[in-house]
């Protein structure tokens, strides 16, 4: 079968056909089945009777803004396939939601200061009170007193452009999924040691399962929300030894968390850094009936399954060689962002790094690539949470 490019989404008979969706696949073509054996056509199926000659097929996105209908699929899938592991079903043991199992968030550290809303009891605060009236080498105040609406559109957007990180930001984007590779293998290696064993040792008694997806905050960077799960040896139907418990997870969560670090390959133009999760990281355990239970946890991870950068009130599309960044109708702070993940794609390459990873781009949706991290050994043992794992939403 031919693939046709998305055509123009048609109210009626095709959208029907595709499950409601709003921007279906054009399939046109013909599917022979002929008997191995004789070479004997069995059984033809050609697009030339459907409707236009053309067979809509749904076009499956996970990114609400994309196609809503397919989108609400997809999020209702993850809430289940979360849902059962923890609290099992559909092929995974009940059991298993008295394993232990924490929802951890690893964010991204500060590139500079941001306007922010910030409440604490109800009540909003100012954004960032500072005394003196200093101002910024740029001349600009490092004060923000005022209590941001929540739909503020200066949220997220940083008090100073000129003293705001937009590589390190760019780069810590593009560095997350490695980041988080990173933290997996630590934190294994983490409970290992906690234990008084080897990470082989570990693997025989333990399997670590995380189900995890990525948030973009209003500033434009990526943090991760992931649930991790202890199982047996034997995966969800088998329990994990007695020592293996949530506060031994909790604490080996925090010091993977804060031990893991990238050096990036230095470039003529892009000097050597350290990546490494902000200081913040929060790991609270997820119980049947707390106020973390498995149907808050399975929605929240589901809800971010279905978004992406948009939210970040940048583009939700392919930056071509011809855009003219000034033309697109965003603001100064994701437009900054996008033109520091072109200026880093045209960065010529580290010579010593001829394997280059396509780099996850800013809160643009610009593909660029940089230059590939020290290489980490490949980790022990993957696992799953539930039945398969879900990674959601990388960046
Ligand atoms: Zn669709
Ligand atoms: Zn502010
Ligand atoms: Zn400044």
């Amino acid at each position: 079968m031919t693939l046709s490019a998305p055509l123009d989404p048609r109210p009626g008979q095709q959208a029907r056909h595709a499950g409601g969706c709003v921007q279906p696949v054009l399939l046109r073509g013909r599917v022979d089945h002929i008997d191995g054996a004789t070479g004997e056509l069995l059984h033809r199926y050609t697009t030339v009777h459907e409707p236009g000659g053309v067979l809509p097929v749904a076009c499956k996105t996970r990114r609400a803004s994309r196609c809503l209908p397919c989108a609400e699929i997809y999020r209702a899938d993850t809430y289940q396939l979360i849902r059962t592991g923890l609290t099992g079903g559909k092929g995974i043991p009940e059991t298993v939601s008295a394993h232990p199992c924490v929802f951890a968030t690893l964010t991204a550290p500060s590139f500079g200061a941001v306007h922010a809303r910030r409440e604490h009891n109800g009540r909003v605060l100012a954004c960032r009170p500072r005394r003196g009236g200093r101002t910024c080498p740029h001349g600009r105040p490092v004060s923000c007193t005022e209590r941001h609406s929540a739909a503020d559109s200066r949220l997220g957007e940083p008090l100073c452009s000129g003293c705001y990180d937009y590589t390190g930001s760019v780069l810590f984007n593009a560095y997350a999924p490695e980041l988080w590779r990173r933290f997996t293998i630590t934190l294994r290696r983490t409970l290992a040691r906690q234990a008084g064993m080897t990470s082989t040792a570990l693997g025989k008694q333990v399997r670590v399962s995380f189900a995890k997806v990525a948030e973009y905050q209003r500033r434009g960077v990526v943090h991760f929300h992931a649930v991790i799960r202890l199982d047996g040896p034997g995966g969800p139907a088998t329990y994990p030894p007695a020592w293996a418990s949530t506060d031994l997870l909790t604490a080996a969560i925090d010091q993977a968390a804060t031990a893991v670090h990238i050096q990036t390959p230095a470039t003529a133009d892009l000097p050597s850094r350290t990546l490494a999760w902000g200081r913040e990281h929060d790991t609270r355990p997820i119980t049947a009936t707390g106020e973390l239970n498995d149907g808050k946890v399975a929605a929240y991870v589901a809800k971010y399954a279905t978004k992406a950068v948009e939210c970040t009130g940048t583009l939700d599309q392919r930056i071509n060689p011809g855009t003219r960044l000034a033309d697109l109708a965003i603001r100064e702070h994701p437009r900054r962002l996008i033109a520091e993940c072109l200026r880093l794609g045209k960065l010529p390459r580290g010579s010593n790094n001829s394997a280059l990873a396509h780099g996850r781009t800013c809160s643009a949706s610009a593909a660029t690539s940089l230059p590939k991290a020290a290489p980490t050994p490949p980790p022990s043992a993957r696992s799953a949470l539930p039945a398969a794992s879900t990674s959601a939403n990388a960046p």
